[in-house]
């Protein structure tokens, strides 16, 4: 039986060129990056290197980029390192953040941003919940479950608008961005997009789990979660992982240089299984927006069936997916992302993601419309 993953989304299998890259730092290059001889000092050029080819993938000076392991490390230390750093303060969040930023935002006093029902937030909404005491706004780039791209742009003009307007003017209101998803597919410059702060992971780019950067803009006032030794600037102190550093950067740099490629080639693919999906299981709901969407996520809904169960029986003819609703078994809560977009419980609990990548090929999506035929008209 043939494998078909669509669960990329989640995680990617590691490109060949990475591994390769990677390899020598855990092996003949295994030295502290701290320590004071030849080859360790070499093994600390290694790092700086890395760090310097992920500043330019983010229009970033090196001294900007601080290694975290992941994403969800990078969105806590930019949450907790700016919240803590501003103890009066209050943060906004959008209400479809992944719960590594709801988590650390429930730490301190905190309101959720309203999305649409295509996941954008609401701008207007937004425009009126920005108080004195708004420090920091933490929103995604691209929604996991839905797609959605969000206008992170338009949102930084706003908020320069509204900081330059009210009363404290010295403490600015940062942006923060959770760019997991969108390596592969968006522009990430920090300029560009005007964020003062942005999270990236190597484990969703066909880099290694457990290795990711935060940018925190020059001048932003960050208090570190992890005390120690006082590496990455004081920031994030343990002995570095100069392999998953090496990792990441490596990944970005060959995400970027492939986006706009991969998300046409993606787009044709996901246009595919719409138009496949129409003409053969008509009944079928398309939750994401695919106007303003990434490429590589689809959100279906299968009305009458339950997804967990219809995920479970795609997995056993070799398709893997994931259920749009995250429930969790014992209370059985559905998806606080499809609940924001107005789904009533019921649909939340019939909804599958599909997520593509570099290994799908139109051939996989035939075959999963053909499956998906058979599975759910035996209902
Ligand atoms: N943010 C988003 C949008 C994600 O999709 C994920 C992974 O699922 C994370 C954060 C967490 O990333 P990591 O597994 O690197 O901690």
């Amino acid at each position: 039986m043939k494998s078909i993953y669509l669960d990329y989304a989640a995680a990617t299998p590691i490109d060949p060129e990475v591994l390769e890259a990677m390899k020598p730092y855990f092996t003949e290059n295994f030295f502290n990056p701290s320590a004071n001889y030849l080859s360790a000092r070499k093994v600390h050029q290694a790092l700086e290197k890395a760090r310097a080819d992920v500043a330019v993938c983010l229009g970033a000076k090196p001294t900007e980029v601080i290694f975290t392991a992941g994403a969800t490390e990078a969105n806590n230390l930019a949450i907790q390192g700016i919240m803590s750093a501003h103890p009066k303060g209050e943060i906004l969040v959008s209400a479809i953040e992944h719960e590594s930023v709801l988590e650390p935002a429930k730490l301190f006093k905190h309101h959720l941003i309203p999305v649409r029902k295509d996941g954008v937030v609401k701008i207007d909404s937004l425009e009126k919940m920005v108080t004195d005491k708004t420090v920091m706004v933490s929103i995604g780039l691209i929604n996991n479950e839905i797609g959605t791209i969000q206008p992170i742009a338009q949102i930084a003009k706003l908020l320069n608008k509204l900081s330059n307007l009210r009363q404290a003017k010295k403490t600015p209101i940062y942006l923060h961005s959770d760019a997991a998803q969108a390596p592969s597919y968006l522009d990430l410059h920090t300029a560009r997009l005007g964020v003062g702060l942005m999270s990236i992971n190597g484990g969703k780019i066909y880099g290694p789990k457990q290795s990711g950067a935060l940018f925190v803009r020059s001048g932003v006032n960050l208090r570190p979660i992890i005390l120690g030794g006082g590496q990455e600037f004081g920031m994030r102190s343990g002995t570095e992982n100069v392999a998953g550093a090496v990792g990441l950067s490596t990944a970005l740099g060959l995400a970027q240089k492939s986006r706009k490629d991969e998300a046409n080639r993606l787009d044709n693919l996901r246009n595919l299984l719409v138009d496949e999906t129409e003409k053969h299981l008509p009944e079928v709901i398309i939750n994401t927006p695919l106007k303003t969407s990434t490429p590589h996520i689809l959100s279906l809904s299968f009305p009458d069936a339950d997804s967990e169960r219809l995920m479970m029986e795609l997995d056993e003819v070799g398709v893997q997916t994931a259920t749009g609703s995250a429930c969790s078994a014992s209370n059985q809560q559905t998806s606080h992302v499809l609940a924001a977009i107005g789904m009533s419980n019921k649909q939340a609990r019939s909804t599958l993601r599909f997520s593509f990548g570099r290994g799908t090929s139109r051939s996989d999506i035939h075959e999963v419309v053909r499956l998906l035929k058979r599975l759910t008209a035996v209902r």
